[in-house]
């Protein structure tokens, strides 16, 4: 049983004209099992949570805390930060030239267990995981991002996701640029992540269609840099009946 815990977290980004506040005291706990919706506008600053928690450079928390199982996740490097069991899935994953998808997940497989895997039952997971996305296997032999669809993107991320096992996973709007049948194949693959019962996941995302294929546990509606509301997955109805408009009104 893992717990990631952020308390009163405070971030700014840093902008030519200079540090720009946009986290204002984020409280959100997440443990094996659960499954989080972080719902909000845009601009609200869902992607900064997620960049916070995964250390990215150009964001400074300038308060608060984030601890997975009592760790100071942000005394953590990037790296150290995927050993402890945070996996990351980015709204615009970057492009890492010259490295296939395969030697990219053994690498990572291998950061975060702490050896590499065996190579014969290495790549049956990975032929296996790739078929139950409906991923070809040739897409093993591409190079990371590089030329990928939306939809490949976030196959590639759900493919990460279903080989790392990690404790608590980040996901970015998982579902923004996917066709109903990717969107699908995708939400199919986090629910077998979460089916395990080990792994906590935090879904991001400002539109609710996610939503019926992956039944939150716990929605968090965030407006202007922390969580306006906090519900279950009637929440998530009310946010697809009403919009933000309620909360925007009252943030401003
Ligand atoms: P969301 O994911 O909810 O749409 P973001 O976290 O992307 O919100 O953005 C929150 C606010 O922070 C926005 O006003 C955005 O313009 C600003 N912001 C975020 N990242 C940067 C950045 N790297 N440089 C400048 N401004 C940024
Ligand atoms: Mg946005
Ligand atoms: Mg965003």
């Amino acid at each position: 049983m893992s717990t990631l815990e952020i308390r009163d977290l405070q971030v700014t980004v840093d902008t030519e004209a200079g540090p720009k506040q946009i986290l204002r005291g984020v409280d959100l706990t997440v443990s094996s099992g659960e499954t989080h919706a972080i719902m909000g506008p845009n601009g609200s600053g869902k992607s900064t949570l997620a960049y916070s928690i995964a250390g990215h450079p150009k964001y400074t928390v300038t308060g608060g805390t984030v601890t997975l199982d009592g760790e100071d996740v942000l005394a953590m490097s990037v790296d150290e930060r995927a050993r402890a069991g945070l996996f990351l899935a980015m709204q615009y994953p970057v492009e890492v030239p010259g490295v296939s998808v395969s030697n990219f997940l053994r690498t990572a497989a291998t950061a975060v267990r702490g050896q590499a895997p065996a190579l014969r039952t290495w790549v049956k997971e990975v032929r296996g995981a790739m078929d139950q996305l409906e991923i070809d296997q040739s897409f093993a032999e591409r190079n990371v991002n590089e030329g990928f669809s939306g939809g490949e993107k976030k196959r590639h991320e759900i493919l990460q996701l279903e080989l790392l096992k990690p404790k608590i996973a980040v996901l970015d709007e998982t579902d923004s640029g996917l066709d109903v049948d990717a969107l699908r194949i995708v939400s199919e693959g986090v629910n077998r992540v979460r089916a395990g019962g080990e792994v906590g996941v935090l879904l991001i995302t400002h539109y609710t269609r996610i939503l019926r294929y992956i039944e939150p546990d716990f929605v968090h509606v965030f407006v202007d840099g922390r969580v306006a509301e906090e519900g279950g997955k009637e929440l998530a109805d009310r946010l697809e009946a009403e919009g933000y408009e309620r909360y925007v009104k009252k943030a401003s």
